[in-house]
């Protein structure tokens, strides 16, 4: 078998004209036109290598499920997103940077398992078998598409690759293993209202309840557990429940002195392993009680949302692997156990699955107007993913 070492410069040009290309293409989540029209063009390269492409709509835009030919359960999974999280701005290259929105997250992830597939086709070099793509269109959004597609897909895989955006860590481009769980939750306050001047000693103060728990909730951030408070509203109960219209009353005096009796508090904490997200979950719920009782207040906690972490243990094989072959292309990879960010990863829901994320290129300004890839790790991407795939075609998983 003939091998080609590097990708030659007219396929890299080809490569990172077809990137402008799919960043000139508009579609933040929500834009159901935009993502049909970015669904359509993976749709014409993934069928140009003879894989099976269908569309399934979804309230939130089309998911694209693409099967290698003859491709049957279990699948080794390929997945990232069709969505950006900005609309698409001018696509601007300086140097071997290409700005534009989606550029790294995650048009780049997507380009670069394009070009690896065309490597492998030069190469004629095998892909592995029973290979399924799965592009969502609500990554960056509500996720409803994504966490079904997801659960779905994810009980058919034997291995799953995920091609959004690698870092630099310490100088050293990384490769994702293993990612944070996070929970999010809410604490209710209620309390007493009284006038501050003529009644004060029979007012509770859901505020002053609610910045007790603020205060000793952050201190259960410790290691890799963190916590953060994200919003604290509080005032008299006509305020909270008419924020929209009562908005105006902040920065002027009117009902300064009524002991403010409603408190609503959010946040959100990580976690690396379910256990220690379970503990802190146990841990606020007792903290809440625990204020509810010093303070004469009356509280309801709840956790209104909840991601497992990517158990970084069943995919270490394929990250040492990943490790090994990247040296062959001259990239020195680093990897990231527990990365803070959700990803699609996450909504896979089988703890005993190998997963390799971070596989796309790296860049920066994810986002922002500012978002860029740098196209020579894009050119690095394609070649550790060409050779990962090839590799996983031969070699069967431990
Ligand atoms: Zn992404």
């Amino acid at each position: 078998m003939k091998r080609k070492a590097h990708l030659s410069s007219a396929a890299k040009a080809h490569w990172e004209q077809l990137l402008a290309e799919f960043c000139s293409i508009s579609s933040p989540s929500g834009d159901l036109a935009g993502l049909h029209i970015m669904a359509k063009r993976c749709t014409q390269e993934l069928e140009g290598f003879g894989f099976l492409v269908r569309l399934q709509d979804t309230g939130t835009g089309p998911v694209l499920v693409a099967l290698s030919p003859h491709a049957r359960p279990p699948f080794t999974l390929v997945v990232g997103h069709l969505d950006t999280v900005l609309p698409a701005g001018p696509v601007r290259r300086k140097g071997r940077k290409l700005y534009a929105s989606g550029a790294v997250d995650m048009k780049g992830g997507i380009v670069t398992f394009l070009a690896a597939l065309e490597l492998l086709k030069e190469q004629q070099a095998p892909l592995p078998p029973n290979l399924a793509v799965v592009l969502v269109p609500d990554e960056e959004s509500s996720g409803s598409a994504t966490r079904q597609a997801m659960a779905e897909w994810g009980a058919h895989a034997t291995l799953v690759l995920v091609v959004e955006p690698g870092e630099i860590v310490k100088g050293q481009e990384t490769v994702v293993c293993g990612r944070k769980g996070m929970a999010e939750f809410m604490l209710r306050v209620h309390g007493q209202a009284a006038h501050s001047g003529l009644a004060f000693h029979q007012g509770r103060s859901a505020l002053a309840a609610a910045c007790h728990f603020v205060h000793r909730a952050e201190s259960l951030t410790q290691g890799d557990l963190t916590l953060n408070v994200s919003r604290l509203v509080a005032g008299d109960g006509a305020f909270l429940d008419n924020l929209s219209k009562q908005a105006d009353l902040l920065g002027t005096s009117a009902r300064l002195n009524v002991v403010p009796d409603a408190a609503v508090c959010q946040g959100e904490f990580r976690f690396s392993e379910g256990k220690q997200g379970e503990e802190a979950k146990k841990a606020l719920q007792a903290l809440a009680q625990e204020v509810a009782r010093q303070r004469h207040v009356r509280v309801e906690f709840a956790i209104t949302h909840w991601v497992p972490p990517v158990d970084s243990r069943a995919g270490a094989w394929l990250a040492e692997r990943a490790q090994r072959l990247a040296r062959e292309v001259g990239l020195e990879l680093a990897i990231e156990h527990n990365r803070g960010g959700v990803s699609l990863a996450n909504f896979l829901e089988r703890p005993d699955l190998p997963v390799l994320d971070g596989l796309g290129p790296v860049g920066g300004g994810m986002h922002t107007d500012e978002e860029f890839v740098s196209l020579d790790s894009l050119a690095r991407r394609v070649r550790l993913l060409a050779r990962l795939l090839q590799e996983l075609a031969q070699v069967p998983p431990p």
